[in-house]
C-alpha cells in the first residue's frame, strides 16, 4: 500500500546535483540565501544557522546581552519543544502563556495578564502556516516594553495584515528541519530588522563556526535519501530509517549552533525559489480538505487569524476528545495516510521541561489541544482524490 508521508517538500535528483555544484563552486551560497530570505521576511538582516532551535537560541543570547537583569522568556503553553529547549539552552527560563484552541495561538487576554517584571521576550508560534494574531502580540510587547520573537519555523512565506510571518517584533525564525514549508533536513535563518538585536547578532555572528565537515556529508546523504524516499509507496521504508529522526520531538538541549555549511544553504536557496509554487500547492490542498471536512459534525477546524494567510504546513483539525482523535490517527494511519498527533503535552505537562518552568499559569486551551488536535498532510505528494479519502474515514469515526 502507498504511504502519504506527514510532511515533505519534493526534491527532485536536478535540485540535489545543481544544489551541490552551486555549493561546490564560487560566491558562498550561504550569503545569496541571507538576501532571498531577508527579502522573504521584508527584514534588512538574515543568518542562515544550523537549525531553527540555533536560530531562536542566538536571537535570545542577543537579546539577553543587553537586558542581564531579565531571564524570562514567554513561551505558547503548546508548540514544539524545541522551543523551551532553545530557552534553556541559553540559560533562561520558560513562563507559559494560555493559547486559545480557536486559533492555536497566544491568547492575547492572558497574555495581558501575565507579571512582566522578570519577562526578557515573548514568542509567537504560528504553528502549521497559521499566522498567529501577530500585530496584536507585537503592540502587547511593545507596550510592556518586552523584545518579541516572531517564531516562523512553520510559516515561511505565510502573512498578516500584509506582513511576512517572522517579521514581527524584535527578530524572527525560520527552519528547514524536515516536515517544514522546506527542508534542508536540519537548517534554519534568523531574520530581524536593523536595531538593537541586529547590532548584537552583527557582534556575536563572526564568532560562530561552520559546520564540521562530517556533519556536512552526513547530512547531505541523509538529505539525498529523504529526497528519494519521500515518494509515496517509498515513505514507510524510510519511515524505518531511525537515522533520519523523522518524528522526533524531544526536549533536547544538546544541538549544534553553528553557520549554515554550504551545500544546505545552496540546497535551501534551491528550494526557496519555488517557494511560491510548493506553498500553493500546499493552500490547494488545505482548501480541498476545509470544504470536505466543514460539513463533519464534531470535527473543528481552528480559525485562521483575521487578514491573514496562511501556508498550512499541515492541516490542522480537532476531534471531539482524546480517545476520538487517537481513534483517527489510527484509522486514517492504516488507510495510508501521515496524520499525526503533532506535540504530545502542552509544554507545562513536559516532565523533563518542568525544571525550567517559572510561575506556572492553568492552561486548559493548550491541554485541550494537546488531547484533541491531528494534523494532515498538506505536500505536493498528496493524491488529487486526497480530501474525499481523509474525509470519509473522518465521517465514519469523528461521530
Ligand atoms: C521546528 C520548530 C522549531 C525548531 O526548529 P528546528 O530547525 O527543528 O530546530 C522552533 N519553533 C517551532 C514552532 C518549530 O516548529
Amino acid at each position: 500500500m502507498t504511504y502519504i508521508a506527514p510532511a515533505g517538500t519534493p526534491i527532485s535528483l536536478r535540485d540535489l546535483s545543481s544544489s551541490a555544484r552551486r555549493a561546490a563552486h564560487g560566491a558562498d551560497p550561504a550569503q545569496e540565501l541571507s538576501a532571498v530570505l531577508a527579502r522573504i521576511a521584508a527584514t534588512s538582516r538574515c543568518w542562515p544557522v544550523s537549525s531553527g532551535r540555533a536560530a531562536l537560541t542566538l536571537i535570545l543570547q542577543a537579546m539577553h546581552a543587553g537586558r542581564r537583569d531579565r531571564d524570562v522568556v514567554v513561551v505558547p503553553a503548546y508548540t514544539c519543544f524545541s522551543v523551551p529547549a532553545s530557552v534553556a539552552r541559553a540559560g533562561l527560563r520558560v513562563q507559559v502563556c494560555d493559547v486559545d484552541p480557536r486559533t492555536l495561538g497566544l491568547d492575547p487576554a492572558a497574555l495581558e495578564r501575565l507579571d512582566f517584571g522578570r519577562v526578557l521576550a515573548v514568542l509567537s508560534a504560528n504553528l502549521y502556516g497559521l499566522p498567529n494574531s501577530l500585530p496584536e502580540l507585537e503592540e502587547i510587547a511593545r507596550v510592556q516594553g518586552v523584545f518579541m520573537i516572531d517564531d516562523a519555523a512553520q510559516a515561511l512565506g505565510a502573512t498578516i495584515a500584509g506582513r511576512p510571518a517572522g517579521s514581527f517584533g524584535d527578530a524572527g525564525l525560520f527552519s528547514f528541519d524536515k516536515g517544514k514549508i522546506i527542508s534542508t533536513i536540519q537548517g534554519g535563518a534568523i531574520v530581524a530588522r536593523d536595531g538593537e538585536v541586529a547590532a548584537e547578532l552583527d557582534r556575536q555572528m563572526p564568532t560562530l563556526s561552520g559546520p564540521r565537515f562530517l556533519e556536512s556529508v552526513a547530512l547531505s546523504a541523509k538529505l539525498a535519501a529523504y529526497a528519494a524516499f519521500l515518494r509515496p509507496g517509498l515513505y514507510g521504508f524510510i519511515s524505518r530509517m531511525p537515522f533520519l529522526g523523522l518524528g522526533r520531538n524531544d526536549f533536547e538541549m544538546r544541538f549544534p549552533i553553528t553557520r549554515l555549511g554550504r551545500f544546505q544553504s545552496a540546497m535551501a536557496l534551491t528550494l526557496v525559489s519555488r517557494l511560491r509554487e510548493l506553498n500553493e500547492r500546499r493552500r490547494i490542498n488545505a482548501s480541498r480538505l476545509a470544504t470536505e471536512l466543514a460539513a463533519i459534525p464534531g470535527i473543528r477546524i481552528p480559525a485562521v487569524s483575521s487578514g491573514a494567510e496562511p501556508v498550512f504546513a499541515r492541516y490542522p483539525i480537532c476531534a471531539p476528545d482524546r480517545p476520538r482523535r487517537d481513534l483517527l490517527v489510527r484509522r486514517l494511519n492504516e488507510a495510508g495516510i501521515g496524520a499525526s498527533r503533532s506535540y504530545e503535552s502542552a509544554i507545562l505537562d513536559h516532565a523533563a521541561i518542568a525544571s525550567i518552568l517559572v510561575d506556572v499559569q492553568p492552561c486548559p486551551g493548550a491541554r485541550e489541544i494537546a488531547a484533541t488536535l491531528l494534523t494532515i498532510p498538506t505536500h505536493a505528494y498528496c493524491p488529487p482524490d486526497f480530501g474525499a479519502r481523509v474525509s470519509e474515514i473522518i465521517r465514519k469515526e469523528a461521530a
